[in-house]
């Protein structure tokens, strides 16, 4: 098993930057980046050990954006019930008077959504 997989934009190879040139004298080239797996502890469910940075992740998503959302098509709309929770409670803010910025009391609302048992 290998350790490493190559960066799987299609044009990681064609970007312009001294970390993908490879080569000596007359020979150089561009070279699609080389990335170790598990660089990040999978971090953001490893997506960062299959491509090297977020312009290549971007660059694969706009390349393929027809395959991906082939693989899980969404066709209508999904819903999860909740409550929603509205409470008052004293809050302040600054307003400007003839004495500067003075603290006022006000009514705020506070939203809050809870989620519910869905059993
Ligand atoms: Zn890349």
């Amino acid at each position: 098993m290998t350790d490493y997989n190559w960066c799987h934009n299609p044009d990681c190879h064609i970007i312009e930057t001294q970390s993908r040139v490879r080569g000596s004298g007359d020979n150089k080239v561009l070279r699609t980046i080389k990335i170790k797996q598990g660089r990040y502890n999978g971090y953001q469910n490893g997506i960062w050990d299959y491509f090297c940075n977020q312009r290549c992740l971007m660059d694969f998503i706009r390349t393929h954006l027809i395959s991906i959302v082939a693989i899980a098509p969404r066709r209508e709309a999904l819903e999860t019930p909740i409550k929603v929770e509205k409470e008052k409670y004293e809050s302040q803010r600054y307003r400007y008077t003839d004495n500067g910025y003075q603290p006022q009391t006000y009514q705020a609302t506070r939203t809050t959504i809870k989620s519910v048992d869905n059993d």
